[in-house]
């Protein structure tokens, strides 16, 4: 039978009487929600590379078993379908939440499904970590930030938010899963950290959708014009998956609350981005002019200064070197997708 005070949470604090013999040498045990997406497969490739023991919990709305397949097999590994709005029993010692639907035009789908995996989703996960005694990781964004008067953003900044619009869903949704890790940090003692985690990209970002980079690669590479919302001129600082990955794990294993950013600073236009893509993938590519989408920031860049100081951490990969590395993986994908496949 589980007891909460052999978690690595607490055994850092010192609560720890006697353990028995072999849990105290037994590996650190992660569930990752939201594992098999774009971020959380990464994040997984990374723990089990280094030792740990891994839970996978998905629903599969935007996550595909292929992105954690080549760890079928691995009896250090287990993925269990499940979605987060339900409540769920698990004994381990830290918990990375990531799942929640990412890109604007998947978290749009279905609203409501979308602030529930937010809040509910959330709260499941906290209640679950309060009564293990596990250290809770929140992957926030830089949505909270919403349509910023403050430029380049810090964690200090509350936002400028609309309440009730087509985006609050997620933004809103991310708000309150901060509030509710905060609440439960403050008034049951659960060890937590908050991330806010600036636009990311790297292989495995489903194709299609909708985010600007996924996107203009995609189009790209099946040789159509690429799609600029609005004039183009608004801005996003782009950051590649690993260095996001290194952030989180940074964050988890150090002693800080949070929030952190964690971005790359590098700031480009929507125009800017597609000249990158255009030289990285075909120097011929067209662009295409559409009507931007509602309540879109105008801008976005991470102020880092907080993770550079108190966690070491910043983005090693420019934007030049990272476009080039998920290249091959959607060139695979397109292909398979124009033969049938399932990749
Ligand atoms: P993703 O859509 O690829 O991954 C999300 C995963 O969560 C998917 O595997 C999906 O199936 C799963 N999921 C969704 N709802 C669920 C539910 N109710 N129960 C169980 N699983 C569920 O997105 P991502 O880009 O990997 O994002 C991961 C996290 O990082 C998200 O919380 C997102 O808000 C946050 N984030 C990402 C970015 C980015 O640029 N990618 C930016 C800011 C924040
Ligand atoms: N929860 C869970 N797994 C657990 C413990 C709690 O899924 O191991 C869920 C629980 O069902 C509840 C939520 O987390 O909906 C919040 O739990 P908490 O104990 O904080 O609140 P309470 O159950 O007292 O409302
Ligand atoms: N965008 C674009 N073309 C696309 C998709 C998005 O110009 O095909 C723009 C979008 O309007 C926004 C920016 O790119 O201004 C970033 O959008 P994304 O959905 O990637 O991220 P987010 O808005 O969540 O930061």
């Amino acid at each position: 039978v589980w007891n909460p005070s052999w978690s690595s949470a607490n055994r850092q604090v010192g609560k720890v009487g006697r353990v028995p013999a072999g849990i105290q040498r037994r590996q650190l045990r992660i569930v990752v929600t939201g594992g098999a997406g774009f971020v959380g497969s990464h994040l997984v490739d990374k723990l089990l590379a280094r030792g740990n023991n891994v839970i996978v919990i998905d629903n599969f709305f935007t996550g595909r078993k292929e992105n954690a397949m080549h760890h079928f097999g691995n009896p250090r590994f287990e993925l269990i379908r499940h979605d987060v709005v339900e409540p769920i029993l698990l004994e381990v010692d830290q918990i990375y939440h990531l799942a929640c639907p990412a890109s604007p035009v998947h978290y749009k789908y279905n609203p409501i499904k979308t602030i529930k995996t937010n809040v509910v989703g959330t709260l499941n996960m906290l209640g679950l970590a309060k009564r293990i005694g596990a250290r809770f990781l929140l992957t926030s964004t830089s949505e909270v930030y919403g349509d910023p008067l403050e430029h380049p953003q810090k964690e200090t900044y509350w936002g400028n938010v609309n309440p009730i619009g087509v985006r609050s869903c997620y933004d809103e949704g991310k708000r309150t899963a901060e509030t509710l890790t905060m609440d439960y940090h403050r008034g049951a003692g659960v060890e937590v950290r908050i991330a806010r985690i600036f636009n990311t990209y790297g292989p495995r970002m489903c194709l299609d959708d909708g985010h600007v980079v996924s996107n203009f690669v995609s189009q790209a590479l099946r040789k159509q014009p690429l799609t600029v919302y609005g004039n183009g001129k608004q801005t996003r600082s782009f950051q590649y998956v690993s260095d996001l990955v290194d952030g989180l794990v940074a964050l988890m294993e150090n002693e800080h609350v949070g929030p952190f950013n964690l971005g790359n600073p590098g700031e480009f236009t929507m125009l800017e981005l597609a000249e990158v893509v255009k030289e990285t993938i075909d120097s011929s590519a067209t662009i295409e002019f559409n009507p931007n989408t509602e309540d879109d920031p105008h801008k976005r860049k991470p102020d880092i200064s907080k993770a550079k100081e108190l966690l070491n951490w910043e983005p090693k990969i420019s934007l030049r070197e990272g476009l080039p590395l998920m290249v091959t993986d959607f060139q695979k994908r397109i292909l398979n997708d124009e033969e049938g496949g399932t990749l």
